[in-house]
Parts: C-alpha cells; structure tokens; sequence
C-alpha cells in the first residue's frame, strides 16, 4: 500500500514533467508508472464497477452517454481523514465534496469533445481523495468497442483505436469488464484484451451481474479454462438484488455479500467474488507491476536528469534564472533607461526643443505677414518715416500671431509627444517586444501621468506669458543676442530653399523647366491660369496660338514651385542683406527688423514656458514614472503572473521549463532513491541469512 501511495505521488509530479524524446508516445512514457485500464462495452457495467471501487456515484449516466474523452483517475487513501472528496487539477478545481458536481463536472468536459470529432486524447484528470478507497490508478477508457462498431469513418475509427490501444500497452494492467448474461466468446473486452495481451499475463476479467446468471453458470464463467487469464476471473454484483425468500412469493433484496453468500456454488477457494476482493486484488497487482516497473522507471527519470542538465548546460551555459529574476531585471532595464533619458533630457535640452518650436513658428509669422507682402522691398531697402506706423502696426500684429497662438497649448503638448515618444523607444525592442501587454502598461500609466499635469501646466504657461500679449520690452543684449539668431535662422531657410529648388532641378530636364518657367511667368502677368493652358499629358507640346508652350499640368506645377521658391530666396536675401545692415543693429528700428523682435519675443516665451514645463510636468513626470513603474508592474504580482510574464519571452520561457523540470526531476530521483532503499532493506529483512 505504502510503496503505491509513494509511488502515485510521484507520478503525480512526472505527469507534468514530458519525455525529451519528441517521439515517445506519452501514455506508455518510461517516466509513467502502471496504471489499470478499464475497458468493456456499453452496458457492460463498467461504470459501477468503478463506481463501486470508489464507494461513490460520481460516473456521468444516460442512454446516450459515451465516454469521449479517456478519464484518468487517481484514488487517494487518507485514512487520517474523514471527508471525501474528488480534484481536478487541471482545471484548478479544489475539494469537491459534491459527488453529484463531480458528475456534472465529468458530464460537461465529456461533452465539450464536438462529436464530429468523436473521441479526445486529451485525457480528464480526476483525484478523489477518500479513507475509503485504495491507492489507485485507474482509466476509464472512451466507449471504443461500442463507438468503433458503429458506422463511422475509417479516419474516425482509427483515431479511437490509437487513442485506446495506446492504453493498453505495457506496463498497464487491463480490466476487461464483461457482463454475466453475455457469452464470453462474444465479450469485446476480452477480445480487445487478448489484442494487446495474448498471453492474458496482465488482464483482470470482471464478471458483472453475475445475479443476472444462474450461480453455476457464473460459476462455471468464473472458473472456465477457454478464455484463460493470468490473474483470474472476479464476479461482482454492483446493485442491489431482489430474489424470492424460498418457495413464497414474497421478495427480499440482497446486498452483493448477502448474494454471494446465500448460493454456496461461489463459496468454493477458487471462486473470485466481490468488490471488496476486486479492490484487494487490484491493489495487489497495481502494487506488485509497479515494484517491477520502479526500476525501469530509476533510470528512465536518470536518463531524463542526464538529458536535460545537458540541454541546460549547452544551451544556457548553466545561467539560473528565475521569473522573479527575469521581471526584476527586465524592469530594472527600462528604470535605467529611464535614468538615462532623465540625466540627458534636463533644462537646457527642453529649452532647445521649446526654442526650436518657437522659432519655427517666428519663421511662419515672417512669412505669412512679412515674405509674403509684395511691400516687403520698400522694408528692406528704402525705409520712409512715413510708413512707420503702418509697420508698427504689423509688428505688434506679427508679435500677437506669435503670442497668442496658444503657446502653452502647443509647447506643452509638444513636451508631452516628446516624453512619450522617449518612452515609447524605451519599451520598443528588448525585452519589452516579448511583453506587448507590460509596454501598453507602461505608456498608459505615462500618458496618465502626464495627462494629469497637461492642463494645469498648459494655464501655468499662459498665465506667465500674459504680459507679453500686450507689451514687449527689449534689452539691447537681448537685441544683439536675437540679431544673431535670427540671422542664421534666415541662412538656414535659405539653404532649405536652396535644397528644394536643386531637388527640383535635378529631377526636371533643365531646358524644359526653364521653359516652364518662363510661360508660368508670362501667364502670370497676363493673368492667364497657367495649369488651365496646361496639356494633360507630360510630353512638351507645341506652341498654342497665342505663341505659349503648352506644358504638362505636372511640368508647371514644378515651374510654379521653383519660381516661388526663387521668388522667396530673393526676398530672403534682401532681409538676411537687411539685418546686416547698421539699421538692424539698433533696436530702436525694430518695425524694419520683425525677424530680430520676434525672435526676443520667442526667446521669452521660451523662458518662461520652460520654466513651467520643467517645473509643472517634467519633475512629476521623473518623479512619478518609477514609482509607478513598480507599484502597476512588479508589487502585489502573484508567482503566476510573474511566471506568465517571464515565460512570454520565448528563451526564458525555455530555459525556465528546463530548469522547472530539472528541479522536478531532482525531486523525483531523491525520492526513488529513498524508496528503492526502503524496498531493499525490506527485502533483506525477509529473506533469512
Ligand atoms: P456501462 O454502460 O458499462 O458503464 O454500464 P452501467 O454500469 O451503466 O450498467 C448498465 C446497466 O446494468 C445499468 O442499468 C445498471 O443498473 C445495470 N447493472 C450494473 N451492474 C449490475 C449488476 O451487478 N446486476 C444487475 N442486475 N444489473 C446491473
């Protein structure tokens, strides 16, 4: 009993440990003990049998119900305990002490095989916990006899006899279930049996109904030599049985005990009756195979140790790893990246990107209201004091554009883009592309954080730029610092023309475009729509009748854009030539110099932005990222989801499963080791010196 109790717990933790061997067939895997297998057909009275073993209705009933999936059951003997109950493990499902939920249960995962798929291989794994049973292990197989007669398709039958005879392999007992009231000649149990154990060495043959049979013909059934089986014939009657009390008509009902012992036919020593003798006689020979298997089992849980230290050792130069490990690392990666972008993105950076921002907004406010007016050469070259209001008037307009443009708005909403672009590359690529779920984590609590600070940091920024709505005073340092800036801002926007026009050049045949570009002047100042005087298609046509080439609609858009773009590379010219002029230097003559003040104006709101930035959004982002960061990603994490976390990357989730079966398998060896000691030294003990 001991050595079977040990022996099935240690199954228990081989049943999650698979054979390296890609090939081996898992029901007859060498890490697999014997198990007993129970076949017979419908109606038979396999399902009592078991159920009177176990002492508990628990099998699903009904006329239609065919066992479609194999049901592995394991029966536990406490005998310190008085409850019962059943488990099924792979559904997580603890201490049912319902029978009939066990029942239902069973039911339903039978059902959930589709029927056009007939039978699983997936087998149910039930453990019913009881001091009434014996350390067991028993399979209760699909209804293979029965399904396989029936008319089904060869692919179908085939599936269900792999599925069975898989089964019934070795080291596997067979209890062949056959019904008194059948011949045995024509009991499909027995021939399945004989298939797969001719000799009949390891096969049990259960009569049932034996109150069905007339005693001497059970008994005859019992102990008849034509179907010859190693281990005997048991009879067992599993309902209660009604018969005439002697020659009155009045009935009594018989338990199977007070049967068998009302007909002296099965009190003769070679009569096997009864489920208390089934039972004792199962747990003698479960007992007795598994001995002999223990030690096929040693050095199958050896070679399978050998094996995968091996793996660990190639394939993982012996690295440990954990799941805690992998996700404490895997965060502490993104904290230093995040560490990284913190001590590189201060200040001074976020005062480069504000500034940056704003200039190329003092770049749209000179074009859309200075590059773009066709007075903008009485600016640059004649200045006439008459005008002087006119362009004070332009500038305040410009300076407003530049002002009240929503400038926290924007320079807020760029920062917070900035930030979660940053974060967003920080959790791109390693380790974080294995763990889609733990970067969308990441880039929700970060927009949340920042999301949380947008609006009070937008009307910070408003708020201390309200005075430059209004007024705008200048220092001449600032003056000089902004001529310089602006000048350069100019070149840079003449060489981006420059570039747009060579581009243009280099892609358009230079006699064409100069074409081009001639009639798209003409046509301008004859007010004709050039692109309408246009052909469709891109070859040069000939001259019209008003004397222009007609261009393709392409061609002329190119001419338009390149003679707009030398239209502004002129006047870029003028004002780069302008600002180097002894008038730009002073800033009393500011309305001639809109590029210069826009640019102080910029370089303000820059300041003062930045300042609230930094001081609204910036540190509470810094400071709340890795609080967050471990209190959504690694506080209050079950084993589980830590596990699930690490085994979502496909090499830790390989390299943990080995190290998982390793630790598995080192608990197994240690407690063969121990049994087979305990085995040997028994052994010695009863032999006599
Ligand atoms: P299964 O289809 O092989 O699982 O068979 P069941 O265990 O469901 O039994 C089939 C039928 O035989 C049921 O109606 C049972 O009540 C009946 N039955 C089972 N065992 C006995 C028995 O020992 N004696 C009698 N008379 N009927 C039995």
């Amino acid at each position: 009993m001991e050595l079977t109790k040990k022996l099935l717990e240690i199954q228990t933790i081989l049943r999650t440990v698979e054979s390296t061997d890609p090939g081996q067939d898992k029901k007859v895997s060498p890490l697999q003990l014997p198990s007993i297998v129970v076949i017979g057909s419908q109606s038979s009275g396999k399902s009592s049998v078991l159920e009177a073993i176990v002492g508990q209705e628990f099998l699903p009933k009904g006329t239609n119900m065919v066992t479609r999936r194999p049901i592995e059951l394991t029966l536990v003997n406490t005998p310190d305990s008085d409850e019962e109950y059943g488990e099924f493990p792979q559904l997580g499902l603890d201490r049912i002490r319902d029978f009939k939920q066990i029942q239902r249960t069973l039911h339903d995962l039978n059902m959930s095989v589709p029927e056009s798929e007939c039978v699983s291989d997936k087998p149910v794994e039930l453990r019913i916990y009881s001091p009434h049973v014996p350390d067991l292990r028993l399979v209760d197989l699909p209804g293979y006899i029965q399904v396989v007669n029936r008319k089904q398709p060869p692919v179908l039958r085939q599936k269900i006899r792999d599925l069975c005879e898989g089964y019934l392999k070795q080291p596997n007992i067979i209890l062949a279930v056959c019904a008194a009231d059948v011949d045995l000649a024509n009991s499909e149990a027995l021939k399945a049996s004989r298939r797969n154990d001719p000799l009949g060495m390891r096969t049990i043959g259960v009569i049932t109904k034996v109150d069905m049979a007339e005693p001497d013909m059970a008994v005859h059934m019992l102990t008849q030599n034509e179907y010859p089986l190693h281990l005997g014939y048991i009879g067992v009657v599993c309902k209660p049985v009604r018969e005439k009390a002697g020659k009155s008509s009045h009935e009594i009902v018989l338990s199977e005990a007070q049967y068998f012992q009302r007909h002296a036919e099965f009190r003769q020593p070679e009569v096997q009756v009864g489920v208390g003798t089934l039972r004792r006689k199962l747990v003698r020979v479960l007992e007795d195979s598994m001995r002999r298997s223990m030690s096929t089992l040693v050095d199958a849980v050896r070679s399978e140790l050998e094996e995968t230290k091996y793996q660990i050792k190639v394939q993982y130069n012996d690295e440990r790893v954990s799941p805690e490990s992998y996700m404490a690392e895997s965060l502490d990666t993104l904290k230093q990246r995040f560490k990284a972008f913190q001590q590189q993105f201060g200040k001074p950076q976020l005062r480069s990107e504000v500034q940056k921002w704003l200039e190329s907004r003092v770049m749209d406010v000179c074009a859309e209201l200075y590059w773009s007016d066709p007075e903008i050469k009485q600016l640059s070259n004649q200045w006439d004091e008459d005008d002087d209001a006119f362009w004070d008037h332009r500038l305040s307009q410009a300076s407003a554009l530049l002002t009240k443009s929503g400038v926290g708005r924007w320079t807020t909403q760029m920062v917070v883009n900035l930030l979660m672009d940053s974060v967003a590359s920080m959790v791109d690529g390693e380790p974080f592309a294995h763990h889609p779920e733990t970067r969308n984590a990441v880039l929700n609590f970060s927009h949340e954080i920042l999301r949380s600070k947008y609006h009070s940091t937008v009307d910070q920024v408003e708020n201390t730029i309200k005075p430059f709505k209004y007024e705008v005073e200048v220092e001449p340092h600032e003056w000089k610092k902004a001529l310089r800036r602006s000048s350069s801002l100019i070149d840079n926007e003449m060489r981006l023309c420059r570039q747009s026009l060579a581009e243009i050049r280099s892609s358009t045949p230079k006699k064409q475009l100069q074409q081009a570009m001639q009639f798209v002047r003409s046509a301008e100042k004859s007010g004709v729509d050039p692109v309408g005087q246009a052909s469709d298609n891109d070859a040069v046509a000939p001259a019209d009748e008003f004397g222009y080439a007609q261009f393709s609609p392409r061609l002329v858009r190119r001419a338009q854009q390149a003679l707009m773009i030398q239209d502004r590379l002129t006047i870029l010219h003028m004002r780069r030539k302008a600002l180097n002029s002894s008038a730009c230097a002073s800033m009393d003559n500011k309305r001639f110099c809109p590029e210069v003040f826009l640019d102080v104006v910029a370089e303000k709101l820059a300041y003062n932005a930045v300042l609230f930035i930094n001081f609204e959004l910036l540190h509470d982002f810094f400071f709340q990222f890795p609080r967050e960061l471990d209190s959504n990603l690694y506080y209050g994490k079950t084993l589980e989801q830590t596990r699930e976390f690490a085994c979502q990357n496909p090499r830790v989730g390989k390299q943990l499963a080995l190290l998982e079966r390793r630790a598995k398998l080192e608990l197994v060896m240690g407690r063969l080791r121990e049994l087979v000691r305990q085995q040997t030294a028994a052994e010695e003990q009863a032999t006599p010196l």
